[in-house]
């Protein structure tokens, strides 16, 4: 019966945003997190809640250390738990249906999760491959949406300092190109070098029709978002805020509307914004020049934050307008990966939710 009642309550929630930049991984339910740390019989489990909370969340600012760790503490415990990935995928729908969001990509790199197949993480005897791990992260998003109204896709990650896993996540993608993911990205710490193997794999997601986004200008220097346009061809870049570093690039972007996802919160706590002062965040320049951009949670969970909270972050913090806020949605759907029919979709369905009654094609989208 309650579960009943919480699909219908998700289910019946207005659909009216779009999030671009979710990783499932650090977008995890604190409570379920908290029933596997008892089922696995961890520390972390024998605490209270809130201890535990603390320990599995990041709020402070500027401590990088820190924020890793947090992954480090959970990850373990996800590895090789069928059950648990496709639960964590498709909490990811209901959580996201009661936020208002009617399309979301989420990402994720699936070796982090699999038992079988990562020797570089020593991770070789269990069952559990990246292939199965798609598999069942796919079965839950496909439950989600069905259940709570949502439509929801994802994105494979390639990590940087892990280079022999690329040539694996574009194989990936392309296997299940449309059965839920449909595009790559590539994420990691900016400081480790970019190999020929990400290269080849974007290279082949370009010839395969693959949509591509990128990690960079977050921590690393605005010729990371050049190298990312240029070399790995990416339609979006994640995050970008250093691209203002350049002048001449960001005359560019904003030329060929090259679409940002900018994270607001993410953004403050691991200070890869320039500033504490959000009036001052690259995104309201963004905003008054007309950039191609959205807003995104990063890691919802880790932050303790929610893509409500990102655009009042946007509305309160930064001064934007309702209109520009309003355009952050549109630019999000029209730049999102989407097969052509059923991006169509999402915006008339968002232009009927915002009383928009103009039939507008995805490219008029950028001029609302
Ligand atoms: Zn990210």
């Amino acid at each position: 019966m309650l579960i009943s009642l919480a699909k219908m309550a998700a289910s019946s929630v207005t659909k009216f945003r779009v999030e671009l930049h979710c990783h499932l991984d650090g977008s995890i339910r604190v409570s379920s997190l908290y029933e596997l740390a008892k089922k696995r019989g961890s520390p972390y489990g024998q605490k209270p809640f809130e201890e535990f909370k603390n320990d599995v969340t990041y709020t402070e600012i500027g401590n990088l250390t820190k924020f890793l760790k947090t992954f480090k503490i959970f990850i373990p415990w996800i590895v090789g738990d069928r059950e648990f990935i496709k639960r964590m995928a498709y909490e990811l729908c209901e959580d996201k249906a009661n936020q208002g969001v009617a399309y979301i990509e989420m990402r994720y790199c699936p070796h982090f999760f699999a038992s079988a197949k990562v020797a570089e993480l020593k991770r070789v005897d269990g069952d559990l491959t990246p292939h199965g791990v798609v598999q069942c992260v796919n079965e839950g998003l496909k439950e989600g949406c069905k259940d709570f109204g949502i439509t929801a896709k994802s994105i494979l990650c390639c990590m940087r300092g892990f280079s022999a896993w690329s040539p694996q996540i574009i194989e990936l993608c392309k296997e299940f190109h449309n059965d839920t993911v449909v595009g790559i990205d590539l994420a990691g710490d900016e400081d480790l070098p970019l190999t020929d193997h990400e290269v080849k794999a974007f290279e082949e997601a370009v010839r395969c029709g693959i949509h591509r986004t990128v990690h960079a200008g977050e921590s690393g220097p605005s010729a990371h978002v050049k190298t990312a346009i240029d070399v790995m061809k990416a339609e979006r870049i994640g995050h970008g805020y250093h691209v203002l570093e350049d002048e001449k690039l960001y005359e560019r972007v904003l030329e060929d509307q090259i679409h940002f996802e900018v994270c607001p919160m993410s953004s403050y706590y691991l200070s890869s914004a320039g500033t504490e002062n959000f009036r001052k965040h690259p995104a309201v320049r963004f905003a008054k020049d007309n950039l191609n951009f959205s807003f995104n949670t990063d890691d919802e969970s880790i932050f303790e934050t929610s893509l409500p909270n990102e655009f009042n972050v946007g509305y309160n913090k930064m001064g934007l307008s309702e209109a520009v806020l309003t355009k952050l949605v549109f630019n999000a759907a029209r730049s999102s990966f989407l097969p052509e029919n059923e991006k169509l979709d999402l915006i008339r369905h968002l232009q009927g939710v915002y009383g928009m009654t103009n039939n507008v094609n995805t490219s008029q989208c950028n001029t609302l």
